[in-house]
């Protein structure tokens, strides 16, 4: 017998991306199909029908197999699904453009809530699945912003646009979920130990991580409260991430969105 049961899938892609699956009956919506073939794969084994794409912003390894997804669905009959995301010229293949605090309809009752968050890119956005009735564990897909002891490389935005944007992501209940999408995490854990030493937390998770990688299991999703106490670019206030930044940088840095300007060109060459 079938359930209403919301399921989470994350499907490995390239060298280390994730791409999230939200599935109910049979039906799902897929966070940024960078490849749709490892897609096309599942739902093809697990008979799922595409309810719709969710784009957190226009970089390839993203939005790459968006368009074959959609053939795919077209070519099986399927109908009905929706396409969204936010404005970029390059993302051409949408339903609906998305702005900040819309909200996403994904199945009865469960409503995914858009956060506007520039810095990787200056549109990228974040999709939010509050608690609520539905009683599932608030979820979020965060594209390229915030990672598992990380975040973003500055392409586009500033440093002051992702500390506000990452202010955001802190203030998520600390059981939130980070469905992050890529496989960064033990690198940035040696960019965070290099800034934070003394972190004990982030010890203790740097030798669970490890021992996850070693025996090739994903270290994502982690949770807001753990990015708390071992995410640098979530630290940017604490005592420990100041010192490492006005050391490397040889002034002192009068606020925390200098102090993630410092660490963020850092760990840009940190090796
Ligand atoms: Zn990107």
């Amino acid at each position: 017998m079938k359930n209403n049961l919301v399921q989470f899938k994350q499907i490995p892609a390239f060298t280390d991306n994730y791409l999230w699956v939200l599935e109910q009956n049979q039906q799902a919506w897929v966070v940024d199909p960078g490849d749709a073939d490892p897609i096309i794969a599942f739902f093809e084994a697990q008979s799922i029908t595409l309810k719709g794409i969710l784009i957190t912003h226009h970089h390839q390894d993203h939005i790459g197999g968006v368009v074959k997804l959609q053939e795919w669905a077209k070519n099986n009959g399927q109908v009905g699904y929706r396409t969204v995301g936010p404005l970029h010229p390059q993302i051409t293949m949408l339903d609906q453009v998305l702005h900040q605090d819309d909200e996403v309809d994904i199945f009865p009752a469960v409503k995914l809530r858009v956060f506007e968050v520039p810095g990787h890119t200056l549109t990228h956005i974040a999709y939010y699945l509050p608690s609520g009735p539905h009683n599932l564990i608030p979820r979020l897909y965060c594209g390229d912003t915030l990672f598992a002891a990380g975040c973003g490389r500055l392409f586009e935005g500033s440093a002051e646009q992702m500390y506000h944007s990452l202010a955001y992501f802190k203030d998520l209940p600390d059981e939130t979920l980070v469905c992050c999408a890529h496989e960064y995490t033990l690198s940035n854990l040696k960019f965070a130990g290099f800034v934070d030493s003394q972190n004990k937390d982030l010890l203790d998770w740097t030798l669970k991580a490890q021992q996850l990688r070693t025996s090739n299991q994903p270290t994502v999703p982690t949770t807001i409260g753990l990015e708390k106490k071992v995410n640098p670019f979530l630290r940017c206030d604490s005592e420990s991430i100041l010192q490492s930044a006005q050391l490397h940088a040889e002034k002192i840095l009068p606020s925390p969105i200098e102090v993630l300007a410092t660490i963020r060109l850092m760990k840009d060459s940190f090796k």
